[in-house]
């Protein structure tokens, strides 16, 4: 199948430094882009993320954004008790970045989105004004993602039905208000703990890394209750999965001594899974809690009264230890974008991990469903890896190619994208009669 749709994010900060016209002419002309969205939801993350700075951003080296701000105009009545934060920054405070972006792409012809990203709420403010709404693990504390836990990061619970309630505002939003062809997320599900690490030198094996899913979310009161209501026995639960992440974390003598015996044993996942029964019916709890948020996404989009193309972002290598299971959540969604960038790796290794995870998707859709592979165009990649990584696309099944990020993106990258598509074939206009 060719790869039709050659899609690119963009920042609020990026439509500010550069110009929509600007950016948007240097992505069509050099890489074949022909979908452009807004990243409208973004977390707290260093820009750009892996370069120490900017390599083409005319005002600044980099950017520190604000925590989960919304850069559109979110319209009030689409939500209730939690509602999205705005940027408070001077530049970009007071203008909608996505019809900003969506006029530029439209211009063009393009097809255009907006993404959710990873964290939708900011942490401090939510501590505050929700604390019931967050994550806890299974020792009441408040669970949080990517730094360390002294940064007082939190996620909310997707069980919580005010956590519901803001998600499905979010995405009505953007469909009814916006011109946009497709609404793409990489929601952080449920926190997937983290262990100690084990003592081996190659790093945790896999068990070690199931038994770290002990340590993640979520025990919170809407959990409890849903969980009660499904039948689960939450005392029983709560007491296994507290001695498992204990385990863990090396909490207790007793638990030492256990976890020393089994990191000298012959343990396996399938041990760890067998022996446990309450913690294999958590696991499941925690599948269905995803599975039914993105059938709730779904009909609420299906109630919009025009086509919007849903679209899943993957966003970690172990997708179950947050509770998604790819074959139940995506029967719910149009296309699933692989946001591997293995090809930063600079190596053939990484466009084989690129290559196995793409296969993985494709396996979890339907034939009518689009699979999207992201491509890290990025100084740690390589224009060669790059290319590799279209025919890992291209081998794969894949519909589509979506690059991150522009603002990281070097020109030579940006080519290799061009260059790649041309040498393995993959759209219809290379396979044409020559002419005579
Ligand atoms: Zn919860």
């Amino acid at each position: 199948m060719p790869l039709n749709e050659i899609a690119a994010s963009l920042y609020a900060w990026d439509l500010a430094d550069e110009g929509v016209d600007h950016a948007l002419d240097v992505l069509a002309s050099r890489a074949e882009v022909n979908s452009a969205y807004l990243v409208g939801m973004m977390h707290k993350e260093k820009r750009p993320l892996h370069a120490r700075h900017y390599p083409h951003n005319p005002v600044r080296r980099y950017y520190l954004p604000e925590d989960s701000r919304a850069y559109w105009k979110p319209a009030a009545d689409r939500y209730g008790r939690i509602k999205p934060l705005t940027s408070d920054r001077d530049f970009l405070a007071g203008t909608d970045w996505l019809q900003v972006l969506i006029d530029g792409a439209r211009a063009r012809g393009m097809r255009t989105g907006c993404e959710i990203s990873h964290t939708i709420i900011d942490a401090q403010y939510a501590r505050a004004h929700y604390p019931d709404a967050l994550q806890r693990d299974v020792f009441g504390n408040i669970v949080g993602a990517f730094e360390a836990v002294e940064a007082q990061r939190a996620l909310p619970c997707l069980n919580h039905p005010d956590v519901r309630d803001y998600i499905i505002g979010l995405f009505t939003d953007l469909a009814i208000n916006y011109d946009v062809d497709y609404l793409q997320t990489c929601l952080v599900m449920f926190g997937a703990g983290r262990g100690d690490g084990g003592t081996h030198s190659a790093g945790p094996t896999d068990w070690q890394h199931l038994l770290g899913v002990a340590t993640g979310g979520c025990f919170c009161d809407a959990c409890r209750e849903k969980a009660t209501a499904e039948g689960l026995d939450w005392a029983e639960l709560t007491d296994e999965i507290g001695h498992l992440a204990r385990l863990s974390k090396r909490i207790g003598l007793a638990e030492l001594h256990e976890r020393q015996l089994l990191d000298e044993a012959n343990y396996s996942e399938s041990s760890l899974l067998i022996e446990n029964d309450a913690f294999m019916s958590w696991l499941q709890f925690r599948k269905r809690s995803i599975t039914g948020l993105f059938a709730d996404v779904r009909q609420a989009l299906d109630g919009v009264g025009r086509p919007i193309e849903l679209r899943y972002n993957t966003y970690m290598a172990a997708p179950e230890r947050a509770g998604l299971d790819f074959r139940s959540a995506f029967r719910h969604v149009d296309s699933v974008r692989e946001s591997d960038y293995s090809d930063q790796l600079g190596t053939a290794e990484g466009v084989a991990i690129k290559r196995a995870k793409l296969m993985k998707v494709r396996r979890a859709l339907n034939d009518d469903q689009l699979l999207i592979a992201a491509l890290g165009v990025r100084p740690n990649a390589t224009p060669e890896t790059l290319r590799g990584s279209i025919k890992a696309a291209v081998d794969a099944g894949a519909d589509g190619l979506s690059l991150g990020h522009y603002d990281g993106a070097t020109m030579e990258r940006l080519d290799a994208v061009r260059i790649g598509l041309r040498e393995h074939e993959a759209q219809e206009r290379f396979w044409q009669p020559l002419e005579s």
